[in-house]
């Protein structure tokens, strides 16, 4: 009678040990370790506590980009074609946002690689300065890019005057948060760029 009992007991004790183990397993089935979700979607909070790390952490040693390349293309004048419109604007070497201008398409797919990285910002460009059309009497130095951040919280941050190099600082601020490339693939620190970061973020 004894020895049943003691088996009954075991048997009990054993059953219980094995859903304990299966209890263990679904919880961390439920916390996967660090997901491409849990880096993309980015509250308030995370982009500070992102910023503080530029400090804190040592930076990637920075690379050299290619010194050498092809030759770009020499203008005398620079076409801008207004995406919303499609008029036409002229820029001489002579004007002001002459490299605006130049840049705007590589600013544009820029910020279209910035968008597929973060979940909960989003990303856009305001060009209508640039266009004649849509902006007709401004003067030649206020012809520049806006980047518009938009929160999930609903806060708007719009920076006048952007260029390809700010899209960059914010691609390798989402990308490993500590380092970003350069126009001719060398990796610099972005503790050196940390107080434009912090207008592009709108943390300033
Ligand atoms: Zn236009």
């Amino acid at each position: 009678m004894v020895l049943i009992q003691v088996v009954c007991v075991v048997l009990i004790l054993w059953g219980l040990m094995i859903v304990s183990v299966k209890a263990q397993d679904q919880k961390s089935g439920e916390r996967p370790s660090v997901s491409s979700e849990t880096i993309q979607s980015m509250s308030r909070i995370d982009i500070q506590n992102a910023l503080k790390k530029i400090d804190s952490n040592n930076p990637p040693p920075p690379k050299m980009g290619a010194m050498c390349y092809e030759p770009g293309a020499v203008y005398k004048h620079k076409e801008y074609v207004c995406p919303l419109d499609g008029e036409k604007t002229m820029y001489a070497t002579e004007s002001k946002a002459f490299n605006t201008a130049i840049s705007a398409p590589e600013i544009r797919s820029l910020v279209k690689e910035l968008g597929s990285l973060v979940k909960g910002i989003s990303f856009s460009l305001d060009e209508k300065k640039l266009c004649a059309k849509c902006f007709p009497n401004i003067v030649d130095a206020d012809r520049k890019i806006a980047l518009i951040v938009q929160y999930s919280d609903g806060r708007t941050v719009r920076t006048e005057g952007v260029t390809a190099q700010d899209i960059r600082y914010l691609i390798g601020f989402f990308q490993d948060g500590l380092s970003y490339k350069t126009n001719n693939d060398g990796q610099e620190p972005l503790k050196e760029v940390e107080p434009r970061l912090k207008v592009l973020l709108g943390e300033n």
